[in-house]
């Protein structure tokens, strides 16, 4: 499970999904099963486009080891057409909003401490400046 984790872990920053050949449809993260349809004929497709927060959820009740994040915005983002759930970071519940623009940012979520391996994830925080005016 590991080291699965860890051959993903390009396609997660990369922000790679899946186009199913069968049913033509998107989606996100890559699996080699389509989600919709079963098929597994997929091939891998670049999410690209720019990314937007669609709705989000603030949620509260969070596991103990996540505590220290709570609370947590999960948002639905559109990249380009393909509808993505993911965390939003670096915004607080009273910040976020539909409609606003988005980019995604690798980040450390858990670190196994017997094997020292790090975790990474995808997470979207507010585009800066609008047109790559860079950040932090
Ligand atoms: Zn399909």
């Amino acid at each position: 499970m590991i080291t699965r984790h860890w051959r993903r872990r390009h396609n997660l920053y990369k922000l790679v999904g899946s186009r199913c050949r069968s049913c033509g449809r998107v989606f996100y993260p890559y699996s080699q099963r389509c989600i919709y349809c079963g098929s597994r004929e997929v091939e891998q497709a670049r999410l690209e486009g720019d990314a937007r927060l669609v709705s989000y959820s603030i949620v509260y009740s969070v596991s103990d080891e996540a505590k220290y994040e709570a609370p947590v915005i999960l948002g639905m983002v559109d990249i380009g057409g393909v509808k993505v759930i993911a965390e939003l970071t670096d915004v607080s519940p009273g910040e976020v909003e539909a409609g606003m623009s988005l980019e995604p940012v690798l980040r450390r979520v858990t670190v196994n401490g017997e094997s020292g391996l790090i975790y990474y994830a995808v997470k979207f925080r507010p585009r800066l400046g609008g047109s790559g005016s860079g950040g932090d």
